[in-house]
């Protein structure tokens, strides 16, 4: 797909809705164009000849695929795609986080365990494969939808008063399942398709019913895109570096009584496979989250690095050692992403993921201290980034003065400086600094859930040797 043809495939009927208003084409829409940009640049890099040989991957039929959708067969296969999620945030934005590299991961999971599904249904192994074949030839956009609005969280979802807190199969038709539920999706109304799962729950028999997953077109008759509000209301670039690029909306996704064909059906009412589903989910999935982390940490050390600079402050022992706290988590994050490649596993079918103890230990340490790092550079950066006028004051006759004036330090003129504090404030101090610091606690499904995956994939064994060794028994 051209980045082209990616901005013609959203005119496909979709139902969207933003600020009160139906929205009719999302390409041109302003809430949207931007993050469309965004996209249609991932689209363009997979033909730039520069970039190319990284961003696709040769198919057994010798045609080329998107490296997003390709399983990892060998460590180098790892290491590649790695790359590749590098080269999209350099080349299109260190901020940027759902493009669909992640959300087809899961996918990997079905097809490793396609030995297990068929004690189930054969049907599903089939399906799974199908759509990893047609992602790769067609380069769709595939979103991921797994959080269920979850009504009263004390209740399963078997027991809440409205049956459609959790996404559920109504019932099983001729033609497939009929669901009904949200899910709530960074990316779907520029996405193409959405890969419903199984939220993190208690996967009891009696939740039968909501132990679905399926692959659901996001123009689907009963399928309502209800967006949250906007970040990037007519901003412009010089005042908010990061939010005039784009904004990445997040959307509840309704699935009002939605005929899901059976060849788009991973597996319906079985809860064995959605546990399944939830405990290696992030198999491969982490990979990606840990590498955008590992951006962003960078991004915050950068910007603190040139503030500190600007402000004259570079040279002061606190901030020197606050800026190498901030240089530790960004190489205690890329040592944490390269460790689990390098000491990577091979399933029972033969594949290859990151090594899923140093992962899950990788993902808690990102989840738990992105927040913890963005206090760091606030800190660098002074109280005065919220204090901050904007581009029009700069250029009105009666205001520019006061601010080339005040704005200056030294030999830096407020021209100069302006844009990098304007960049300090979105990272720690707009709506955006708030959705991303939410963005990169939740990502990874909450914290206790990613500890108990990391209780599950630790050698215990060993561990336990140890201290008996040590306790002479
Ligand atoms: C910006 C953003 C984008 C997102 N994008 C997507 C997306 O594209 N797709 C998607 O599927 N999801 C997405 N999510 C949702 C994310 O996966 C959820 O926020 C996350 O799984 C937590 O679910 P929740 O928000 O419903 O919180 P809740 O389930 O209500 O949990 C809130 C808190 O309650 C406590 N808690 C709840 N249950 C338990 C329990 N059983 N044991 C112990 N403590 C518990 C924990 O402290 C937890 O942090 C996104 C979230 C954010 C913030």
């Amino acid at each position: 797909m051209t980045a082209a043809e990616y901005r013609s495939s959203l005119d496909d009927g979709r139902r969207v809705w933003i600020g009160g208003e139906r929205v009719e084409r999302v390409a041109t829409h302003p809430a949207f164009a931007p993050m469309v940009d965004a996209i249609a640049k991932i689209y363009a890099l997979h033909e730039d000849p520069a970039a190319a040989e990284l961003m696709t991957f040769r198919r057994p039929d010798r045609r080329p695929g998107s490296r997003f959708y390709k399983i990892p067969q060998t460590q180098r296969d790892l290491t590649l795609r790695r790359q590749m999620t590098s080269l999209v945030l350099d080349r299109v934005a260190s901020t940027i986080d759902r493009f669909g590299d992640e959300t087809v991961t899961p996918l990997f999971v079905l097809h490793d365990r396609a030995d297990l599904l068929d004690r189930f249904d054969p049907a599903y192994r089939t399906n799974a494969a199908a759509w990893l074949d047609k992602l790769q030839r067609e380069n769709l956009f595939m979103t991921s939808g797994n959080t269920d609005p979850k009504g009263d969280r004390s209740l399963q979802p078997y027991q809440q008063p409205d049956p459609d807190m959790y996404l559920r199969v109504v019932r099983e038709t001729d033609a497939g399942i009929v669901i009904s539920g949200a899910k709530f999706e960074t990316g779907a109304p520029t996405a193409h398709v959405a890969f419903l799962k199984p939220t993190v729950g208690a996967w009891v028999a009696e939740n039968r019913d909501y132990a679905v997953s399926c692959i659901v077109p996001l123009n689907s008759p009963g399928v309502r895109h209800i967006c949250r509000m906007p970040n990037n209301h007519g901003f412009s670039a010089a005042d908010h570096p990061i939010t005039a690029r784009f904004d990445e909306i997040d959307t509840l996704i309704v699935f009002d009584n939605c005929l899901v064909p059976w060849e788009n059906v991973m597996f319906s009412r079985q809860p064995e496979l959605a546990a399944l589903m939830r405990s290696e989910f992030s198999r491969w999935a982490a990979q990606g989250y840990i590498t955008r982390c590992l951006a962003k940490a960078d991004l915050l050390v950068g910007t603190a690095l040139v503030l500190a600079e600007e402000a004259g402050t570079i040279n002061l022992p606190p901030v020197k050692s606050a800026i190498s706290q901030l240089m530790m988590y960004k190489q205690t994050i890329e040592a944490l992403l390269l460790a689990a490649e390098a000491a990577c596993e091979t399933t029972a079918a033969g594949y290859v993921m990151p090594n899923q103890a140093i992962q899950n230990a990788g993902r808690i340490f990102c989840s738990q201290n992105y927040n913890v790092m963005v206090h760091i550079l606030r800190e660098i950066a002074g109280g005065q980034i919220v204090m901050l006028p904007d581009q029009a004051m700069l250029e009105h006759p009666q205001t520019g003065p006061d601010i080339r004036k005040f704005f200056a330090a030294g030999s830096r003129t407020a021209e100069a400086r302006l844009p990098m504090m304007h960049l300090a404030r979105e990272l720690t101090a707009s709506a955006a600094a708030g959705r991303t610091q939410a963005y990169q606690l939740f990502a990874e499904t909450p914290i206790f859930a990613q500890e108990a995956a990391l209780f599950a994939t630790y050698d215990r064994e060993s561990a336990k040797s140890r201290a008996r060794f040590m306790a002479g028994k």
